[in-house]
């Protein structure tokens, strides 16, 4: 798994930082986010260290996709799909990523605007 070292999420999703964690498996792990901005919000990240969407390759597309599918499974299991949830993936400075490791923000419990801030 190159250049995945000193990544926080590469380091959660191998245990050595603690997360509390809602989900794992072979390709993906999900968990809270330290810094909730909904009364739900986890987030879903592949095992692989991909830095951005734009570091993408198309043999990542089964890696991504994997992990989107498994969202809405976790949404399920919370129980946010009947009324409603926000997925989110941040690209780059203008849209506030901050942590370089491709991830979705799934955010359930609230009603969410339309455009997003
Ligand atoms: P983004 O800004 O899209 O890159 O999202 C990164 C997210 O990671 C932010 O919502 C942070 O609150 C969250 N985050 C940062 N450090 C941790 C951590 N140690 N455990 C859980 N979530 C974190
Ligand atoms: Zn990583």
């Amino acid at each position: 798994m190159a250049g995945s070292d000193r990544c926080l999420f590469c380091r959660i999703a191998h245990g050595e930082i603690p997360a509390k964690k809602v989900y794992e498996d072979a390709d993906v792990v999900a968990f809270h986010d330290i810094n909730p901005q909904a009364p739900t919000h986890v987030l879903v990240i592949p095992r692989k260290h991909i830095p951005s969407l734009d570091d993408m390759s198309e043999a990542d597309a089964a890696t991504v996709g994997t992990a989107l599918v498994r969202l809405a499974q976790i949404a399920r299991d919370l129980h946010l799909n009947s009324d409603g949830y926000r997925a989110v993936v941040n690209h780059g400075e203008a849209a506030g990523q901050t942590v370089f490791h491709v991830h979705f923000h799934l955010l359930g419990g609230r009603n969410f605007g339309w455009p997003p801030g």
